[in-house]
């Protein structure tokens, strides 16, 4: 049996992974287009910062690993052409010839590749690039620039478009290496996966530690700066009430979110779903015979939505195992994502999982949002810090929909909202909340956890006895 992977991240690794694990002897074939398989971009943002001191540490496994687990990798080589009734990969090697790998089994990974927003200047001809100072961010090859921006022209300044989890790390990680951050998104406010309440919370964060940040700001060009400006770029912009809004900069970093990369799986007939992304079965099957795909390239099925389009690695390491595992004959089904994140700004976090008001009501359910706030340990022993929840739960039935978060970075928020994805994951009502059985000492909590004592504040508002 032979298992080719397309696609050296997070999902291609984590089924080649699955598969070898099942079956040691396994014939796995790993085809990636550039020399860094199993790099966690999710950590670039602290490789730029200077806190990960050096690209490297940013591997999951080192290459020595990954052989070791018992696959092969082919660095710097891009699959071409899927010919599914052959069971043939066409690839380009690494020395530039063409070559076909023969499959039994295959997994496309080919991920996401980064939204290039219509603002003049970034595409067409003459469009600006790295080497102006104009940077996309999703690859190590764009961490790569990006580190050469840094260290090569000393920018002191820089524009970041989109104010996404992506933009505001880039944001703190640029603001600890001492640029002069701009923030700029056409959104009412920040962060926009959270509502605009706790939105307001991050961006108070970035304008405390000196990031001006413009919200309702289209950008709609960028162009190189005329000579004696104090940057060598210009960006114009448009504010919510038409105002137009200019900055100088030296660096300029577009981050507006990511689309599927399915151009090799759509030419090879797959079938696409939600947003273009490749349409994919529970057990992570395409329409195409013996081909499987996971990741940030297919449609991810949400546990309360049905199909949606939610590229995160969380979900790419778990549908790339479910494809290794269903590849190499198993027969798992991906339980789903409620779309669980969390995103460090400076010294705070932000973290939802589940649904809002605004997506829940189309779904069908009766939502209701109550904040509420509590303390991340017990008051009198030092060091606590209070914890801003929103948590949206189903008038009729009382079942918990969703939980926002906002609170220190070290108030546990990642591990809090995970309580809350826990019990949605589990179809918990909000009151059920109060009965989980949660661990308490004074210095790291409270006898009613932070949220349960939320989940308390919904029911007595929504559900009064
Ligand atoms: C800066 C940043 C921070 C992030 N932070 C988080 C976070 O904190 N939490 C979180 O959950 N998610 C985060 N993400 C998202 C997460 O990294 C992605 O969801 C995840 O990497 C997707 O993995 P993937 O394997 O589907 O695709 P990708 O990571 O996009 O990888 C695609 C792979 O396919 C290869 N490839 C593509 N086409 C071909 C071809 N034709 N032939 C051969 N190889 C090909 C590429 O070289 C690459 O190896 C972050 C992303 C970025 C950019």
């Amino acid at each position: 049996m032979h298992l080719v992977m397309i696609g050296g991240s997070d999902a291609g690794i984590s089924a080649a992974l699955r598969a070898r694990e099942l079956d040691p002897g396994a014939d796995v074939t790993v085809v990636v287009a550039d020399a860094y398989p199993n790099f966690s971009i999710c950590g670039i943002p602290y490789y730029v910062s200077g806190e990960v001191t050096h690209w490297r540490n940013l591997a999951h496994r080192t290459i020595g690993d990954l052989e070791s687990a018992g696959m092969r990798l082919r660095l710097d080589t891009t699959a071409r052409r899927i010919d599914v009734p052959a069971r043939k990969l066409l690839i380009t090697s690494a020395g530039g010839g063409e070559e076909v790998l023969g499959y039994d089994r295959l997994i496309v990974g080919t991920g996401a590749v980064p939204v290039r927003p219509p603002i003049r200047g970034l595409a067409g001809p003459g469009a600006l690039g790295p080497g102006d100072g104009v940077h996309l961010l999703h690859s190590m090859g764009d961490t790569f620039a990006v580190m050469q921006t840094l260290e090569q022209a000393a920018p002191a300044s820089a524009v970041i478009v989109g104010a996404g989890y992506i933009g505001l790390e880039m944001a703190d990680a640029l603001t600890v290496r001492g640029l002069a951050v701009t923030q700029m998104e056409q959104l009412p406010e920040v962060l926009p996966t959270v509502d605009e309440e706790l939105g307001a919370l991050v961006h108070a964060e970035l304008a405390a530690r000196g990031v001006e940040v413009l919200t309702g700001t289209t950008v709609q060009a960028v162009t190189r700066a005329q000579a004696g400006q104090p940057g060598r770029l210009h960006v114009q912009a448009t504010a919510a009430d038409g105002t137009a809004v200019t900055r100088t900069t030296d660096m300029v970093l577009v981050v507006v979110g990511v689309r599927p990369d399915t151009a090799l799986a759509a030419e090879a007939g797959a079938t696409l779903g939600v947003k273009g992304a490749i349409a994919v079965d529970r057990r992570m099957r395409t329409s195409l015979q013996d081909v499987f795909a996971a990741g940030d390239c297919v449609i991810t099925h949400h546990r309360l939505l049905g199909e949606t389009y939610l590229p995160l690695g969380t979900t790419a390491h778990k549908q790339g195992r479910v494809a290794g595992e269903n590849a190499a004959g198993g027969n798992r089904e991906f339980a789903g994502s409620l779309g669980t994140q969390v995103v460090k700004i400076f010294d705070q976090a932000a973290a939802r999982t589940g649904l809002r008001d605004h997506e829940a009501a189309p779904a069908g359910f009766d939502p209701a949002t109550i904040e509420s706030e509590a303390d991340d340990h017990k008051a009198y022993y030092p060091g606590s810090h209070r914890i801003h929840m929103r948590i949206t739960g189903d008038r009729t039935t009382g079942r918990l929909l969703g939980l926002q978060l906002f609170g220190h970075r070290h108030s546990e928020i990642a591990k809090r909202i995970d309580i809350a994805a826990a019990a949605i994951f589990n179809d918990m009502t909000v009151d059920a909340v109060s009965n989980l059985d949660l661990s308490y000492t004074p210095p790291l909590g409270s006898p009613w956890e932070a949220v349960q004592m939320g989940a308390q504040a919904w029911v007595r508002a929504i559900q009064p006895r």
